[in-house]
């Protein structure tokens, strides 16, 4: 045997046993001649080895030689420690050692091995299976598991089975752009790595497998973010014989039962809040609003024109918010917020403000136009208070609400209004269908070509198609789209429609999707599902911004791996094997 215990397992009851521990010299720190102390690391924690004058000369003389990241076995009395750690889970013992044992050597680490590290991003990924000894890491993963262990178990318990489906299968143009593979059996043909399983859920539903569940990879060549990687996990489900209520309350149950059993959050007997799509943008310009605090949208387009503002006037929105308790800004403040709104990812032309002082009295940068009690009645409007800044914004209404969307989030980061610890889930329902697109000049599927219409609209998809909603949801928690699904369209015939308003050609719409609509014509079930992000869910449960430390080997902002250096050239013989050619790129 290895070891008797784990390296986070000893307490006070176990003093005076004698045990054998193996794992990872954390540190190593000498108190003078005579005594060492070793702090042994493994992935259920660390436990202090005291190395004292008393043991043979040839022992101390291996503790001597021991480094950071050694691999060694130790045997040794478990003894209660004079100076106690109350930040160590095993911070009342320590293990006196009388065997040391190097099980292998290790260089000097590139950066060290603790709970806050030395070592940049760049290097830390290089050395990722150092990175992942530190215990943060360590704790993302375990959560993951943890949170996927919870969720099947759910699933399995709700009669859904883990069905796997093809990671090879072929590429379609709609969505984000597929990663592709060469075929060397069919040559000049290749398949598409799936962007999810959508199309072979579906088929699983018309084969009669009614509730369906997979813990799946999924992957899309898109340009990465802190939330985006190349290849990423759904808990990806489908279920037949449903409307769309029941499969929000099943999915609620399940998000219910993670938060319960990983994070132990219980939420209200309340159901989650359900907010239309419509809502959502009107309120909190975005369809992924964070409803831990409220600094809600307010319009003014009507109240704000005719008043000679020019850039009011000209607009074809204007709206605002109350920024709680900031009527105290600086000239420096407001123009660094400004600056923020600026960037061209936001885009924002200017701020207008609008300060409500302690004294009540009225002040803005639109004094010129606006009489304080035309300027109060705005503030009344958005519940606004002594002590407030409004912040006013103006331009068309799709600019102006994602400019005031940033700004909320901005003001609630910096108020401190987006405490990490607390949840407020809701779904977001009622979506539109397509959105239409400026640049190409057609309609896109909001969700995807399978996402069936409300009923109700379905005789607006001839005459007004932009207005129709569709029975699609998303799952979203402080401010992050978590999952999203619809109930789908199971008539060949409304499917065909669909894909002639996305302007396919029958023949290319066949040529596509031609298999997902002929099953359709053997039998299909009424059926819907959802999938949820799972990296993007393990990040929220751990209270963190970014994917990339709740998965063990994620690509950098480039899309390689750094560690293992892919994505790499190919033997010529390779490529000839597979019937490509590379050219030089410009
Ligand atoms: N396949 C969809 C997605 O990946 C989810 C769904 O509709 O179930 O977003």
């Amino acid at each position: 045997m290895y070891r008797s215990h784990t390296c986070g397992e000893l307490r006070i009851a176990d003093i005076g046993k004698d045990v054998t521990l193996a794992g990872w010299v954390q540190t190593v720190r000498e108190l003078g001649q005579a005594i060492t102390f070793i702090d042994l690391r493994d992935r259920y924690g660390v436990t202090q080895l005291v190395v004292s004058e008393n043991i043979a000369d040839e022992r101390k003389s291996a503790a001597r030689e021991l480094k950071r990241e050694f691999v060694i076995q130790v045997s040794g009395r478990v003894i209660e420690r004079t100076s106690k750690n109350p930040n160590m889970a095993t911070g009342d013992i320590e293990v006196a050692v009388g065997e040391i044992k190097i099980l292998s050597k290790a260089d000097t680490p590139p950066f060290t091995i603790e709970e806050n590290s030395d070592g940049g991003d760049d290097l830390r990924m290089k050395y990722r299976y150092l990175d992942l000894r530190r215990g943060p890491l360590q704790r993302n993963m375990m959560l993951r598991h943890r949170m996927a262990q919870s969720a099947r178990g759910f699933l399995d318990r709700e009669g859904f089975l883990e069905i796997e489906t093809p990671f090879l299968i072929g590429s379609t143009p709609e969505g984000a752009r597929d990663f592709v593979v060469p075929s060397r059996m069919n040559p000049n043909q290749f398949y598409a790595l799936p962007q999810s399983p959508q199309t072979f859920k579906q088929l699983l539903m018309v084969a009669g497998y009614d509730k369906y569940f997979q813990i799946v990879r999924c992957f899309r060549d898109e340009d990465l973010r802190a939330d985006r990687q190349p290849e990423f996990t759904q808990i990806d489900c489908e279920m037949s014989f449903v409307e769309q209520e029941d499969v929000l309350q099943t999915f609620e149950g399940m998000a219910r039962f993670m938060f319960k059993e990983t994070l132990g959050v219980e939420f209200g007997v309340e159901p989650f809040l359900r907010m239309p799509y419509a809502e959502a943008m009107a309120r909190y310009g975005n369809d992924k609003p964070d409803l831990r605090f409220g600094m809600e949208i307010h319009e003014l387009t009507e109240m704000a024109k005719g008043h000679g503002f020019s850039v009011f006037d000209d607009a074809e929105y204007i709206g605002a918010i109350a920024a709680t308790g900031c009527a105290g800004y600086t000239r420096k403040q407001i123009d660094e917020l400004t600056e923020y709104v600026k960037r061209p990812q936001i885009g924002a032309k200017g701020l207008v403000w609008i300060r409500l002082d302690e004294s009540g009295e009225i002040k803005s940068s639109v004094d010129k136009f606006y009489s304080p009690e035309t300027l109060r009645t705005w503030a009344d409007g958005l519940g606004a208070r002594k002590g407030d800044m409004i912040f006013v914004v103006s331009g068309s209404r799709r600019q102006s609400l994602r400019v005031l969307s940033e700004l909320r989030l901005e003001l609630g980061e910096r108020l401190g209004l987006r405490d990490k610890t607390k949840f407020a889930p809701l779904w977001v329902v009622d979506f539109p269908l397509l959105e239409w697109d400026d640049e190409t000049q057609r309609f896109y599927a909001m969700h995807h070509p399978f996402t069936s219409p409300k009923p109700e609209d379905i005789p607006l998809l001839d005459t007004d198609p932009g207005a129709v909603r569709a029975n699609a949801y998303d799952f979203v928690v402080n401010g992050v789209e978590v999952g999203g699904g619809s109930i789908r369209i199971f008539d060949s015939a409304l499917q065909a429609r669909m894909f002639d308003l996305l302007g396919f050609t029958p023949a290319e719409a066949q040529a596509q999707f031609g298999f997902l609509m002929n099953a359709f014509r053997f039998g299909a079930p009424p059926h819907g599902g959802i999938a949820f992000g799972f990296d993007r869910f393990c990040s929220l449960f751990g209270g963190a911004d970014s994917i990339r430390d709740y998965i063990a080997f994620p690509k950098n902002n480039s899309g390689r791996d750094v560690m293992i250096d892919a994505p790499s050239t190919i033997a010529p013989a390779q490529l000839d094997e597979l019937f490509l050619k590379t050219v030089k790129p410009e």
